[in-house]
């Protein structure tokens, strides 16, 4: 009689450990991933901001007019020059610097990394 009063009191303490980890610990464990960070930028605002200037890169009318793709394709020298105006640009934004580094890659005289697609 008292093993079975043992293993009684032992589920009995089983169980209210169960409902103390779905009552208290769940919920913490479940809110866990939806605290935000103070600061921080929602996930959605990236995507969009990405696209937005990803648009800039193929609507180069978007862009400024200094950082536009010149009408008429630059010499090596002038890609030289280019790239030395827009070094604080981008590549992938500034339609300008794209083209200079291209043509310097066309002249041999830069060469770009294998990952990098024209
Ligand atoms: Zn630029």
């Amino acid at each position: 009689m008292p093993a079975q009063s043992i293993a009684l009191l032992f589920v009995a303490a089983a169980i209210a450990l169960l409902w103390l980890a779905v009552r208290y610990l769940l919920p913490w464990l479940l809110d866990r991933d939806t605290a935000v960070p103070e600061g921080a930028v929602h996930s959605v605002d990236i995507l969009e901001r990405v696209a937005a200037e990803g648009s800039l890169r193929t609507d180069s009318w978007q862009l400024e007019p200094s950082h536009r793709a010149p009408s008429d394709p630059y010499t090596p020298e002038q890609a030289h020059i280019a790239m030395q105006q827009h070094r604080d640009c981008g590549t992938d934004l500034c339609a300008a610097k794209h083209s200079a580094f291209w043509t310097l890659v066309d002249a041999g005289h830069a060469v770009p990394d294998a990952r990098v697609e024209r």
